[in-house]
């Protein structure tokens, strides 16, 4: 099967930008999000869908299913299981 990690939304980024409001908005102290905890979350890759204007991917993570913009996943692996 083919897994993959989806960008954070901006919502789910705030717990980010919170931390780094902590710190008086030091540049130095700027969040990564390639390591928040939901960018690091692990989907399953169920397929494509083409729409009118963009293709989604259809992930699917502890038996839910969700449509992503495909520009949306990262880090798109081949993983046994
Ligand atoms: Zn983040």
């Amino acid at each position: 099967m083919k897994v993959c990690k989806v960008y954070p939304s901006l919502s789910h980024c705030g717990t980010c930008m919170n931390i780094w409001e902590s710190y008086d908005y030091d540049i130095s102290q700027m969040p990564s999000c390639g390591k928040c905890k939901f960018s690091l979350r692990e989907y399953k890759i169920m397929g494509f869908v083409n729409g009118i204007f963009n293709t989604y991917a259809l992930l699917e993570r502890d038996g839910k299913l969700k449509r992503v913009l495909i520009s949306k996943i990262h880090d798109i692996r081949e993983k046994d299981g």
